[in-house]
């Protein structure tokens, strides 16, 4: 959903220096000549010239293994940050990232969605507040990224349609025209998985499964984001679990969204998911019923994930969040479900925090800064 600046290739190497920095870490330049299969001198031409630039700085000295010690070389992780909008139902979560994903400042401010003017002016408003209570270097700043829970067009400049916020063709530049910042658009499930992503190692294929009160998802292939022909790939919502089964909002019966969102869970405990796992942590043997049909479904729909692609898919959002000690169980019964008989242990719990989605949405401007670098 985020148009990507693609690198000046004169520039492309230095960008894959940057990045194999980045990534490691701490480095050195032999490591990074024998890593990239470049010769030292075109190696040391870049690296002098990124840390002119103060993307990179060294910081003392790798142990000896034999002749000069080398040098170690770090990122400069708040040379560029950017911000990151998740806007839901019925709040908004902020955060200000470094080069480096990490979280720098977060709020999460209660408002909830409506599409009038009022709004989106607080929205502006809101966003220029947080930015005063982060303090930093507002040069720094690359831009916003919002993340919405829906189908974007960013071509058409359309959010196309959101069950979440009841509204269908809405122009995107509603939610950005009070900031004051440069913005770009992501749905919500393609940023968290994005966010996701840097957690883990690169992997051919890989689903993140969005269990929000939506359920979206979105599908990584070389770790890239696979958007589809329609901007549709990933969104789980209505495919149909239980043909015939209990109504969905979409109007239609048996959607996975009616079965495996964070809502099909909170809606016992009064809108409350925490409460919902404080109870099922203390056996209360009503929740106890409803969590193993969950488990049921989410194992049914998982299989037929992995069954179809055989890949990793990663559990996440608000459910996600609670998966780690519940993956035995749902291993359980994937396995009993998979004619393949194996161990389903290609399912995953997340690893982010619920902060994901905004991080995703900020993330999209570093990533295609560190392609210009
Ligand atoms: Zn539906």
């Amino acid at each position: 959903m985020i148009k990507i600046n693609r690198s000046n290739p004169a520039n492309s190497t230095r960008s894959r220096i940057y990045k194999a920095i980045s990534q490691r870490g701490e480095t050195s330049r032999q490591e990074l000549a024998g890593l990239l299969a470049l010769s030292m001198p075109t190696v040391l031409q870049y690296i002098s010239s990124l840390i002119d630039d103060g993307y990179i700085k060294t910081t003392g000295q790798f142990k000896s293994v034999g002749g000069r010690k080398a040098e170690k070389l770090v990122p400069v992780a708040d040379v560029k940050t950017a911000v990151g909008l998740e806007i839901t139902k019925h709040y908004v979560n902020l955060v200000l990232s470094d080069m480096l994903g990490n979280i720098l400042y977060h709020e999460r401010v209660y408002e909830s969605f409506r599409p009038e003017s009022f709004y989106f002016e607080r929205l502006g408003r809101m966003v220029s507040a947080f930015l005063k209570e982060a303090g930093g270097f507002p040069e720094r700043i690359l831009g916003c990224g919002i993340a919405l829970p829906g189908n974007i067009d960013v071509d058409a400049n359309l959010l196309v349609f959101s069950h979440t916020l009841d509204i269908v063709r809405s122009p995107l530049n509603l939610f950005s025209q009070y900031i004051s910042l440069p913005c770009m658009f992501i749905n919500d499930a393609n940023a968290a998985g994005l966010a996701e992503l840097r957690n883990w190692e690169k992997q051919p294929l890989v689903i993140y499964l969005s269990l929000n009160d939506s359920v979206g998802g979105s599908v990584f292939i070389d770790g890239t984001l696979y958007q589809g022909d329609h901007f549709r790939s990933g969104e789980f919502a209505h495919t149909h679990l239980h043909p015939g089964g209990i109504p969905c909002h979409c109007g239609k019966r048996g959607c996975v969204e009616a079965y495996l969102s964070a809502w099909a869970l909170a809606e016992k405990t009064e809108g409350r998911l925490d409460v919902f796992f404080e109870k099922l942590e203390k056996e209360d043997p009503e929740i106890l019923v409803i969590w193993g049909r969950y488990l049921d479904d989410l194992a049914l729909f998982t299989n037929s994930l992995c069954t179809a692609f055989d890949c990793t898919v990663i559990l996440g959002g608000y459910v996600g969040g609670y998966m780690d000690v519940y993956m035995a169980d749902l291993q359980k019964r994937l396995a009993a479900q998979n004619v393949y008989n194996i161990d389903a242990g290609n399912v995953k719990p997340c690893r982010s925090q619920r902060k994901a989605a905004a991080l995703g949405a900020a993330l999209g401007w570093i990533d295609q800064f560190i392609e210009t670098i």
